[in-house]
């Protein structure tokens, strides 16, 4: 018996399995490129938007819930929108004002 088939028998994990691999890119990034909440706060929490899918939508065929990950502000809760964040870079004077 080949030892493939003992291992299947046995339950013991295939030889050699893939490591999960978590690649980490190195970016600089410099203060200036660092994203800031109209109230000047830069710091942000990670949040779940939740939502009901209906079971009309849904791929489930069934009412569903959805969650999206979305970044709130720390210092007025507001959420970050980076259309708005956008809308700024194109010279409308929003980032201006923060800073
Ligand atoms: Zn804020």
């Amino acid at each position: 018996m080949s030892e493939h088939k003992l291992r299947d028998l046995s339950g013991l994990p295939p030889k050699n399995p893939k490591p999960m691999q978590i690649q980490q890119i190195p970016i600089d990034v410099t203060d200036e490129q660092r994203i800031a909440c109209e109230c000047g706060c830069r710091y942000f929490i990670p949040v779940l938007e939740l939502y009901t899918v209906s079971a009309l939508v849904s791929p489930l065929g069934k009412d569903t819930l959805a969650q999206k990950p979305a970044l709130i502000c720390m210092e007025c809760k507001k959420p970050w929108n980076p259309e708005e964040t956008k809308k700024g870079d194109d010279g409308d004077g929003t980032l201006e004002k923060i800073i």
